[in-house]
Parts: structure tokens; C-alpha cells; sequence
């Protein structure tokens, strides 16, 4: 065991230290788990549902604790860490619906009966990333545990504090221990070992998509099950027909909330040439409107970046030959901040156009017609989310069809429901989280012939 600092991006201020496992302490959890599973997949449904109703309830009576923890490990707005607290609630209740309706088929055949069953898989790995510690780690244990799976968990090494409270959270609600673990260390010690352990049957991996290929590459090993959320490059598309000043004062939220360190954010802005100067001036009071500052300000709708490293990357987006067309506020002083930019890209090859940032940068271009938009916003190797604003309902469905992204919005910037299906096309992912089939991703289907003769 070796340990790592904790760091509030806001102040730059070290919260605590933490223990990084190293690869025997994340053997000894995942055996934990291993054994943990006899007993838990026989928990019968009903059982296993009200443990994780408890779960939420828990979660739910400790939210401004929670939320109090993102809002100093990860800079999160306090509004949006309330938001995430609550999420990993309602995630967990939804759950808790999953294991009396994990229903198998009676499939008609002759001379018997044919039923299929939706057995647990063992032992799940959940690898999380920084930028939304609490719901990501959240979509994959929740309908995990549901489906009678054991869970180990990493959390980034940037922001374990929630998963950690998460843990015991779970233990006071009565769950068995070692059912749910969370193993904090480094993604090339303790996620990588999730990917080589033969004990763990599924990795759920939400992070870049370098190190989701690695992980893809890693799991064929074994013909490990995977499941990848990984980078974008979403577009809000913007038609002349649309409320423009409605898209206007939109889309600041729709890529700076988070810092824009957030894998739907619409980093790509597509405007119909006829309205784009028109939109650039109702888009400028917007990004100045958007309040940049101390996080635990219930009024405070932007907050730093994860990390100093960070800040860098980011600001290496922007060159010397960038074309900036307006800027929005940063406070001075210590933490991560980065004021959120809008950018005029010189050519359809500019890095600003084809690399996720992951930060408060937004590229705006104009298209000529639907034809031309559509070329546009499939012009990426992601297709994570997206949006698109017109008042032709028409157009909104076929460009809602043509567009190659998982989760699209029409007159909106949605966010996640833990209701509906989430994840990506392409390079954006494999596989889907939440929605009526989440436990299902977290099962082998066996079919069962018994025969009546
Ligand atoms: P990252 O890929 O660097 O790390 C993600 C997690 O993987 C961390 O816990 C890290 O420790 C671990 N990891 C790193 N190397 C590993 C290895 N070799 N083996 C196993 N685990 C390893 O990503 P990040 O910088 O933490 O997160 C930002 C990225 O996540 C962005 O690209 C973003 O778009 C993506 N993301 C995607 C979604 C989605 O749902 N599609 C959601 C949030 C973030």
C-alpha cells in the first residue's frame, strides 16, 4: 500500500491522504467478493430489493454530506453535487425494482419445457473517472448488485472521496459485507487488475477512449464481458427556424456545466449560416452570464477544473493562431480555473473540431442546409450525445435519425435519465448503462430444456 494526496480544485488546498492499493490488496477484495457471492445471488429477490431501497434511503439521509464531499474533492457546484447525490438515490431505488422483474422466456418446444434465466456473472469491476465520481460509479453497481452480482469498485485516483463514503454507506444499510468494495489506487494497478483477474467476469469502464481500448483489448483475453462509456464530441445543431434566442441562452449550460469535463457536453456548436452571426450575438451575453466561481455557492454555476495537469491540456487547446470570439469570467487567485472560451475554428481539421477537450472550450461553425449539418455533427469518430433546434417537427425526426449518437435531445440539452438507455455509438463506447435493461447487461442468458416424455 502506498498513498495519494487529496487536492480541492478550488483552492488547491490538500483535503487528506488515501491509501492506493496495490496489487495483493486488490487480489485480497476481489476474493472477498468472490466468496461474498455464494450468499448473495441466493438473497431472494424481494430481499435483495429491499437492501437496496435501504441503500438509497441511506444515501438519501446523507446527501449533503455527500454532496459536501464533491463539492471539495471535485470542485462540483454544490447545486450539481446535490444533483449527483440524488441521482446514485434514485439509481439505487430504480435498482431495487430490477430483481423480482428479472424475468426469463418459456419458449414453446416439443416433448418438453424450454426456460431461460438471467444468472448473475460473478464478480463485477466498476472503474470510474473523476468527472462525475458519484452517479458513474452509481450505473454501474446499482444494477449490478440488483442482478445478484458482487461489486468492486475504483474510483479516479483524483476523487475517491464519495465512492469511499458510498461503501460505508452501504454497510450501514444491512448489505452483506463484501458485496460492495471500493479499492482505491491507480488505474494501471488496481483497474488493470480487474481487466487480468479470471475471478472478475465484467469490467464496466467509464473514462477515455485510449484507455477504453486497452481495457477492450484486455478483457478479449478472457472473453471478459465489457462494458465502455468513454470520450465525445457531441454537436447542438442549431436551424434558422429555431428559437434562437432560446439556443442562445441554452447553450453555454449544455457544454460548460462541470467545466465542460463532462462526456455529453455539446463542445461542437453548428449554427445555419443564415442565423450564425445573428446567434453569435445572443450567444455572447450568455457565456458572460454564466456565474464562474466558488463551488460551494448555491449560486455559483461553474467551478474549477479537476486538476492543474489539467488546466494545461486544456489550455493547449488554444494557439496562438486560435481564433477566440469571446470569453467569459474566471476569479483570480488560487484553484483550477479556466474561464469558458468560445472559439471560431479556422478549418473542419482543427483540433478544436476533432479531439474531446474536456473542458469550458466550444467550437461554433456554420452549416448550409440539413444535408450539410448532418455531414457536420457526423463528422467525428465519437457519437456519445447531441442536440439539434428547429421547429419543424419533421426535420427534428429525421435529423434525430440521421445523426450517429446514442442519446440526442430535441429544443433541449437533456441530461442523463437513470430511467432511459445511456451510452455511446462508435468510438464513444459499447453497450449501454441504465434504462428498463440495465440489470440484464449484468447477466449470462442460460437456456434450460427439460424434457416431459
Ligand atoms: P481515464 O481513462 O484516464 O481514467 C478513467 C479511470 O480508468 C480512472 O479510474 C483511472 O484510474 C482508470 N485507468 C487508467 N488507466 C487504466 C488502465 N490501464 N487499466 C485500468 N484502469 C485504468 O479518464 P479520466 O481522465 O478519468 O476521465 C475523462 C474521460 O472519461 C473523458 O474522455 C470522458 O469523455 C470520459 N467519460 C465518459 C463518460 C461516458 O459515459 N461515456 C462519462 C464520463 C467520462
Amino acid at each position: 500500500m502506498t498513498s495519494a494526496q487529496v487536492i480541492n480544485p478550488a483552492t488547491e488546498q490538500v483535503v487528506t491522504t488515501i491509501e492506493a492499493a496495490d496489487q495483493a490488496a486488490t487480489d485480497a477484495a476481489i476474493a472477498r467478493a468472490q466468496r461474498a457471492l455464494t450468499s448473495w445471488r441466493q438473497v431472494a429477490p424481494g430481499d435483495r430489493a429491499r437492501l437496496l431501497r435501504r441503500f438509497a434511503e441511506a444515501v438519501d439521509a446523507d446527501l449533503e454530506r455527500l454532496a459536501g464531499l464533491e463539492v471539495t474533492n471535485a470542485g462540483h457546484t454544490i447545486g450539481n453535487a446535490r444533483w449527483e447525490a440524488g441521482n446514485v438515490r434514485d439509481v439505487l431505488h430504480y435498482s431495487a425494482g430490477m430483481p423480482e422483474r428479472l424475468l426469463g422466456n418459456q419458449i414453446p418446444v416439443v416433448g418438453g419445457v424450454d426456460i431461460t434465466f438471467h444468472e448473475p456473472l460473478g464478480v463485477v469491476g466498476v472503474i470510474v473517472p473523476w468527472n462525475f465520481p458519484m452517479p458513474i460509479a452509481a450505473w454501474g453497481f446499482g444494477p449490478a448488485l440488483a442482478a445478484g452480482n458482487t461489486v468492486v469498485l475504483k474510483p479516479a485516483e483524483l476523487t475517491p472521496l464519495t465512492a469511499i463514503r458510498l461503501a460505508e454507506l452501504a454497510l450501514d444499510a444491512g448489505l452483506p459485507e463484501h458485496v460492495f468494495q471500493v479499492v482505491t489506487g491507480k488505474g494501471s494497478v488496481v483497474g488493470q487488475r480487474f481487466v487480468t483477474h479470471p475471478a472478475v467476469r465484467k469490467v464496466v469502464f467509464t473514462g477515455s477512449t485510449e484507455v477504453g481500448k486497452q481495457i477492450m483489448a484486455g478483457c478479449a483475453e478472457q472473453v471478459k464481458r465489457v462494458t465502455l462509456e468513454l470520450g465525445g464530441k457531441s454537436a447542438n445543431i442549431v436551424f434558422a427556424d429555431a428559437d434562437l434566442e432560446k439556443a442562445a441562452a441554452t447553450a453555454p449550460y449544455a457544454v460548460f456545466d462541470n467545466a465542460g469535463q463532462d462526456c455529453c457536453a455539446r463542445s461542437r456548436i453548428l449554427v445555419q449560416r443564415s442565423v450564425f452571426d445573428r446567434f453569435l450575438e445572443l450567444l455572447e451575453p450568455a457565456v458572460q452570464g454564466v456565474r464562474v466561481g466558488d463551488p460551494a455557492d448555491a449560486a455559483t454555476e461553474m467551478g474549477p477544473l479537476i486538476s492543474a495537469a489539467h488546466r494545461d491540456r486544456v489550455a493547449g487547446f488554444l494557439e496562438p493562431s486560435t481564433k477566440v470570439a469571446f470569453t467569459g469570467s474566471r476569479p483570480d487567485g488560487p484553484g483550477f480555473w479556466f474561464a469558458p472560451t468560445v472559439v471560431l475554428p479556422a478549418s473542419p481539421a482543427d483540433r478544436i473540431l476533432t479531439e474531446e477537450v474536456f473542458g469550458p472550450v466550444v467550437a461554433v461553425l456554420p452549416f448550409d442546409d440539413e444535408a450539410d449539418a448532418i455531414r457536420l455533427a457526423n463528422d467525428t469518430e465519437y457519437g456519445l450525445s447531441g442536440s439539434l433546434w428547429t421547429s419543424d417537427v419533421g426535420r427534428a425526426l429525421r435529423v434525430s435519425r440521421a445523426v450517429e449518437a446514442g442519446n440526442l435531445s430535441v429544443n433541449s440539452h437533456s441530461s442523463v435519465r437513470y430511467w432511459t438507455p445511456f451510452g455511446g455509438f462508435k468510438q464513444s463506447g459499447l453497450g449501454r448503462e441504465l434504462g428498463p435493461d440495465a440489470a440484464r447487461a449484468f447477466t449470462e442468458t442460460k437456456n434450460v430444456f427439460i424434457a416431459t416424455d
